[in-house]
């Protein structure tokens, strides 16, 4: 299995948060690679499995993709909104990917996500799923005007540890209440890692919507291999 997520730099740059642009700078084109799914990603709750039918040019809409078939890619973009990505052997490999923004996190798009993965794979419980959060924008960084209506959701559906409100602002701790999300939905605290960077305070190093990129995007990229497989792609071979 392998996933990566590439962040700011010359790969990216330019590529407008555009997957077939994103594809081609990391690929070349090259005809070894796999095909890519990347859906439209709409703050919501839907998922996708990762499957030929539905890789580039296609542009299903979800905010989540379940990789189970072998030699295909799955991949999300973000610039701010939490990713969480699950991997597990059990009942076989499967890697769940979940774009999980402040909508999608008032909507339990991770818990959505986990519960039709366990449905689609038979998982009858998580002890052996292994879940990593972020980078995504922090809680120093992540505001709302308390008049917005979008601050009474996040109010009104986010546990009580993961907003505060100061003066007119109420400040938002979006990776937190996707740790709180796993935890009920019963995965194991010790399986939970927290990347623990904020993508505006570090806008250096991450896209950051909030700090300036209107388009371009950080890039989430995951793969299950055959068990013949020999290629390893240049981004893999780095260490
Ligand atoms: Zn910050």
């Amino acid at each position: 299995m392998t996933v990566n997520l590439f962040l700011r730099g010359s790969l990216m740059k330019n590529t407008e948060g555009c997957p077939e642009k994103i594809y081609k700078a990391l690929s070349g084109n090259s005809v070894d690679c796999p095909k890519l799914v990347a859906p439209h990603q709409k703050h919501g709750t839907d998922l996708i499995e990762a499957e030929l039918s539905r890789a580039l040019p296609e542009r299903p809409e979800a905010d989540a993709v379940l990789l189970i078939k072998k030699d295909i890619f799955a991949s999300l973009r973000f610039a701010d909104c939490t990713p969480v990505v699950g991997v597990s052997e059990d009942p076989f490999d499967w890697c769940l990917l979940v774009h999980s923004g402040f909508l999608g996190t008032c909507r339990r798009a991770v818990m959505e996500a986990v519960r039709k993965t366990m449905d689609k794979t038979g998982l009858r419980e998580l002890s052996h799923s292994h879940f990593w959060i972020g980078p995504g924008i922090g809680p120093c960084c992540y505001s709302r005007n308390s008049d917005d209506h979008l601050a009474a959701i996040g109010v009104n559906t986010l546990p009580s540890e993961c907003w505060e409100k100061d003066g007119d602002k109420i400040f938002f701790d979006l990776p937190r209440a996707n740790i709180i999300l796993l935890y009920d939905i019963g995965v194991p605290e010790e399986n939970i890692h927290n990347i623990d960077i904020c993508t505006s305070c570090f806008a250096d190093l991450c896209h950051s919507y909030r700090s300036g990129d209107k388009a371009e995007r950080s890039f989430l990229l995951a793969g299950i291999y055959s068990r013949c497989h020999k290629r390893i792609h240049w981004w893999e071979n780095m260490f």
